[in-house]
């Protein structure tokens, strides 16, 4: 069935009214109260352009998982069966939304944290020669909270943890080991010999699983951030955070995804906090996963890349001045990212 654009705008007025939704951050989607388990703001039809995941009028609840894949079944379960156009095409109208059946109905966002405790004896520090090495600041520390169990107990030894936090409750710390990666593998090569312990250079909670989870999540204010850097670990968040001094920035915060890679889950978190622009910062070896991401955000977001320029390199490993020229001249939409990448093969 073809929907023209005039009724397309018609449709998504009266869908408006009749939910009672109101738009989300990226204007991609009316957030409703679910017609099917009543759950306020759980309820998302999609109004954006046509993609390759996303068709207009798809709608799905994240609180009961009920789907509707066609405009025709949304307008069924509202009973509002009159607002179906006509399936009459008009040729003389610009067609810029096309309705396919959806092959895959969507799984159910799953959003619910548990309350983690950090290790034994973790205590919050504000100064520790490893980090001092890795450049931290006095407002590193007082932004991103972390600290050590103060050698009173063992099994985190020469550990610094990071906890996450949501909505201001600890649900999972990020731990790691303050040796380089070089004394970490000779230590293991030895431990293999002796039967000794090996030594992890990350060990990370267990409880939550991390794809539900964004480093820096409560940095961003709703109604006040506008713009979201997603970048892949915890040390690029301070890195990002202090080069470009967004300490006090809340129009733009930087986040971590824990990899390289954003699931659903976190692509809501971002969503509900109206969140408009997603800037991807992945590292520069990341090229596949900076596409993909690109697309998977795209059915929600404003999306941008800032593309480092040299595969070896993060943000820590960048001046000021470099991630500043970055952003300020290097920004590319996810076209112009997918051509140069093209072109330097
Ligand atoms: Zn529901």
């Amino acid at each position: 069935m073809y929907v023209t654009g005039k009724e397309y705008d018609l449709l998504v007025a009266e869908l408006r009214v009749e939910l009672g939704a109101r738009t989300d951050g990226g204007g991609k989607n009316l957030i409703a109260r679910c017609p099917f388990c009543g759950k306020d703001g759980k309820f998302g039809v999609y109004i954006g352009k046509e993609t390759v995941r996303k068709k207009p009028f798809m709608a799905h609840c994240f609180s009961c998982g009920r789907s509707t894949t066609t405009l025709g079944k949304l307008l069924e379960s509202l009973g509002r069966m009159d607002l179906l156009p006509t399936e009459t095409v008009a040729f003389d109208e610009p067609l810029p939304n096309v309705l396919f059946p959806l092959e895959d109905a969507e799984d159910e966002v799953d959003d619910e944290l548990g309350i983690v405790s950090l290790p034994e004896y973790w205590r919050r520090t504000f100064t520790h020669p490893y980090l001092q090495s890795r450049g931290f600041t006095y407002d590193d520390y007082d932004r991103f909270p972390v600290g050590t169990t103060c050698r009173l107990n063992h099994r985190w030894d020469d550990y610094v943890i990071f906890p996450v936090i949501d909505a201001g409750d600890t649900v999972g710390y990020v731990a790691r080991h303050t040796w380089s990666k070089e004394e970490i593998d000779l230590h293991n090569r030895g431990a293999a010999r002796n039967g000794d312990y090996k030594i992890l250079r990350w060990r990370n909670s267990t409880e939550n699983d991390f794809v539900k989870l964004l480093y820096h999540y409560d940095g961003i204010v709703e109604g006040e951030t506008d713009t979201v850097i997603l970048t892949e670990g915890i040390f690029d968040v301070v890195a990002l955070t202090r080069k470009l001094d967004l300490y006090d920035n809340r129009h733009i915060v930087a986040v971590a995804t824990f990899g390289k890679k954003i699931s659903r889950t976190q692509i809501y978190k971002l969503q509900t906090k109206g969140v408009r622009t997603v800037v991807i910062g992945y590292d520069g070896d990341a090229v596949e996963a900076v596409k993909h991401t690109a697309s998977e955000l795209s059915a929600y977001f404003e999306v941008f890349v800032a593309d480092i320029p040299d595969p070896e390199k993060d943000w820590e490993d960048l001046t000021a001045e470099e991630i500043y020229r970055v952003f300020a001249y290097g920004l590319k939409t996810p076209v112009e990212y997918q051509l140069t990448k093209i072109q330097q093969k």
